[in-house]
């Protein structure tokens, strides 16, 4: 994509702030957008993967970093959204010099954007961040991992979805379907197997999902049959852009409720997908909240019980998603993309 159509796109999405570092002798290539700060200061966390050029780069960063401003909208956070993205450098670099580099650049930002983990990047990073800066959430001294938090409310979610869809309030005999069984996947897995749900799992790592299966009694299919497996609840818990016109014709399920980031491939045309198939979706930035709150709540060094407290209220908001759509005939992502944008003008 040409840097005229992003920057259009970026405005479109209502950006104001994109920055850019390099510092070529340590191997940083970064770009910090910063959203929205109507409630407060950006946070998000830092992206460390390999890219394939730096308009895809930055493509990512203004995606994910509009997704937090809704995801902290939709938390009643005061905070607002924003994203690092570090281009992974391909040829050896060093490690602790990149970070450190990254940790000053997020210095000179003033606390316009607080930085925390996201994939590729590791809780001994943000300690090296840590050291030339204060604006970061999660170090390893305080064990900060943001994932058991996301799956509360990735499960209070599929609580209220069930409740909503099947009128239950167990999981006992449900069939669940989860795509990834990383952090969040794994982790939501064993619950549901606790609560006597039913699961099938997929990994693009199959020897993952293999070593997962027997104690989670879990039938395994390969990756890409995940979506069209029979049952009461699918759960992305991979990558973004799962639901698509390809994908959502092929679902064979009522509910989808997961952790990943933005779900949908085209929002609002996907959203009006699953609507027409009476397929009931939770919204992903409001499921996968859990973990922003657990870093605002570990940010201000809060008790962990207050974060537990904020990311049970998910369910109710999830409700509430639900009910509204369903009286104003309408998709879920659109009622909760409304109330988000509301909060943030
Ligand atoms: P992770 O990297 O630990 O796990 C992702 C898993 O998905 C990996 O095991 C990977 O092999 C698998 N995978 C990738 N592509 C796949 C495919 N095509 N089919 C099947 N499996 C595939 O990530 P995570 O921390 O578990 O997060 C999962 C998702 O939730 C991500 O999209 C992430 O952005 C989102 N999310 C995570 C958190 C968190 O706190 N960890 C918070 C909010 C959102």
């Amino acid at each position: 994509m040409q840097l005229d159509q992003i920057i259009e796109q970026s405005k479109a999405m209502g950006y104001g702030e994109i920055y850019i570092k390099m510092e070529p002798s340590v191997g940083l290539q970064a770009f910090v957008v910063i959203h929205n700060t109507k409630r407060g200061p950006a946070l998000g966390g830092c992206r460390f993967i390999e890219y394939a050029s730096c308009a895809d780069a930055l493509t990512d960063a203004l995606r994910l970093g509009r997704g937090m401003s809704l995801k902290a909208a939709m938390a009643n956070l005061n905070y607002g959204g924003g994203k690092a993205v570090l281009m992974r450098p391909a040829q050896p670099f060093d490690r602790v010099a990149l970070f450190a580099e990254f940790g000053k650049f997020v210095n000179e930002l003033g606390g316009r954007y607080i930085t925390a983990l996201d994939s590729g990047s590791e809780l001994t990073d943000l300690d090296v961040v840590a050291q030339q800066t204060a604006y970061v959430s999660g170090t390893s001294a305080d064990q900060s991992d943001p994932s058991p938090h996301t799956v509360r409310g990735v499960y209070r979610s599929m609580e209220a979805a069930i409740k909503f869809q099947f009128n239950k309030t167990s999981f006992k005999g449900m069939h669940i379907a989860i795509q990834g069984m990383g952090h969040v996947g794994h982790d939501l897995a064993q619950r549901l197997h606790q609560q006597g749900a039913t699961l099938t799992i997929a990994d693009k790592n199959q020897a993952l999902a293999m070593r997962y299966a027997e104690d989670l009694n879990a039938r395994v299919v390969a990756p890409e049959a995940i979506n069209e497996v029979v049952c009461d609840v699918f759960a992305p818990c991979a990558l973004g852009g799962i639901l698509n016109k390809k994908t959502i014709p092929l679902l064979k399920t009522s509910v989808v409720v997961g952790a990943a980031n933005n779900q949908l491939d085209e929002p609002k045309a996907d959203a009006d997908l699953l609507m027409q198939r009476g397929i009931l979706y939770a919204p992903d930035f409001v499921a996968n909240a859990g973990g922003l709150i657990f870093a605002t709540m570990d940010y201000e060094h809060k008790p962990i019980e207050k974060a537990d407290e904020k990311i049970d209220e998910i369910y109710d908001t999830m409700m509430a998603i639900f009910s509204e759509a369903k009286s104003q005939q309408c998709s879920t992502e659109m009622i909760a993309e409304k109330i988000a944008e509301e909060r943030l003008r």
